[in-house]
């Protein structure tokens, strides 16, 4: 049976997260429930500690760092407990643009943390800011000190090759395969390198909400893009998934 991997997903932010974590545990799609703010932590780790496909991230969004950088005193506090951290990053679009700066002080800090103590794996948002994303991976977070997964990422072919050569996977979703360059840009991407995501409830497919399980029009949108077959698709990124993580174990 093929297995499902959403590398990124709020359940946090369903109507009712027990069900939507006992849905993608229903479903066996490994999911990587990311938060948005360090306060979510505590009952996103209680409510999947027992999961067996659903692991809790910890995160500090960059959308919301204008109001919420006092809360990285708490991210650092629960740091230690968590494996996956994320969502965190950078967003440089028009609505967050005026606190980017401290957005990288946040996210510089983020970084160094994860460096210091060693084995995290982030899950990064980069929206119209992959430059300053990749240049701040590249100065703090070595990749023997711990690994990125590109969330959405829209970079150029020559931004994604720097990404590479920083050790990034990069993490796709259906409705990002609707846009032409991401598809070419997927079709040249190692496939060692690639991971599914759904980026739910944010994204919608014929307007409802996405959940862990759409994963697999992730896979079939990639399949399409490099001509492949969708088994060999799902089955490489379970594999990269367990390459990346040791999960599952
Ligand atoms: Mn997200």
């Amino acid at each position: 049976m093929v297995c499902y991997v959403d590398s990124h997903c709020h359940l946090d932010l369903y109507p009712d997260m027990m069900a939507a974590i006992n849905q993608a545990e229903g479903a066996r799609i490994y999911t990587l429930a990311v938060t948005t703010t360090p306060k979510a932590w505590p009952r996103n780790r209680d409510l999947t500690q027992h999961c067996k496909y659903v692991r809790a991230a910890l995160g500090l969004h960059p959308q919301l760092v204008a109001e919420r950088h006092g809360e990285l005193s708490l991210w650092e506090k629960y740091l230690p407990e968590a494996r996956y951290i994320g969502e965190v990053g950078l967003d440089a679009g028009p609505h967050f643009y005026r606190s980017f700066d401290l957005q990288q002080q946040v996210f510089v800090r983020i970084l160094k943390m994860c460096a210091e103590v060693g084995g995290k794996i982030l899950t990064v948002h980069s929206t119209r800011a992959v430059k300053s994303v990749l240049d701040s991976i590249e100065e703090h977070l070595p990749r023997d000190r711990g690994r990125v997964i590109l969330h959405w990422f829209t970079g150029n072919m020559d931004e994604a090759k720097r990404a590479l050569s920083l050790g990034c996977y990069f993490s796709i979703s259906s409705k990002m395969m609707k846009s032409n360059p991401a598809r070419a840009l997927v079709a040249k991407l190692p496939l060692g390198r690639l991971l599914t995501e759904t980026d739910g409830p944010f994204t919608t497919i014929d307007g409802r909400p996405t959940h862990p399980e759409d994963a697999k029009l992730a896979v079939d949108a990639i399949a399409i893009a490099r001509r492949a077959d969708p088994t060999a698709i799902a089955e490489a990124v379970l594999a990269n998934l367990t390459i990346l993580t040791n999960w599952p174990d």
